[in-house]
């Protein structure tokens, strides 16, 4: 590119997005350096497009993301989840899913996912334990029935919840005061 063709962009788009512009095309460049060097990219052999995770192992699971809990089989390498498969002979599902299940591996991986109990204090993320947790959520709960009243709460159940944990949730509001209690679903 010219000297006078680098001005007029430079004019047209600013110079911050000029400046960023610029690096994503160097760094290309290096891209294509690397993948033209020979040495450093290959072609992948027929085993190991045949084979791509040595070593791994297969494990049934089901998707966490609604209680249909369709059948997913993970595949897993040195502790990592590294490709996912409909299960197809599970019972409930037969073969299939819906896009949730479908990214349930990147859901897995993702690196924001939150691992454990978090509270934000003073502009800062800390973790804390379940214990310290479960402390926080039941006081804030009694305070506010105390301060408020039973219905200034409400309770938001899950699809993931069995019967069982349903039962149990429904039968938590009524003890805490409330019949604000619905399915997220609903929404
Ligand atoms: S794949 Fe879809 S329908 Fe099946 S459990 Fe996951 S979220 Fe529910």
């Amino acid at each position: 590119m010219s000297n006078s063709t680098y001005d007029a962009l430079k004019a047209k788009v600013g110079r911050r997005s000029f400046i960023k512009m610029a690096a994503v095309a160097t760094a290309s460049s290096a891209v294509s350096a690397f993948a033209s060097n020979d040495g450093v990219t290959r072609e992948a052999t027929a085993e190991e497009v045949k084979n791509p995770f040595p070593g791994s192992k297969k494990v049934k699971t089901i998707c966490t993301a609604c209680s249909v809990g369709c059948g997913v089989i993970a595949e897993v390498q040195n502790g990592v989840w590294v490709r996912q498969e409909v299960a197809q002979d599970h019972p409930v599902s037969l073969g299939g899913h819906c896009c949730k299940g479908a990214d349930m591996i990147d859901m897995v991986r993702s690196e924001v996912r939150l691992k454990h109990p978090m509270v934000k204090e003073k502009g800062q993320w800390k973790r804390l334990s379940w214990d310290e947790a479960y402390d926080r959520i039941a006081k804030k709960m009694k305070d506010l029935r105390e301060k408020e009243s039973p219905d200034s709460t409400m309770f938001l159940g899950s699809a993931k919840m069995s019967t069982e944990q349903a039962y149990y949730f429904r039968k938590f509001a009524a003890m805490y005061g409330t019949n604000n209690i619905d399915h997220q679903a609903r929404i």
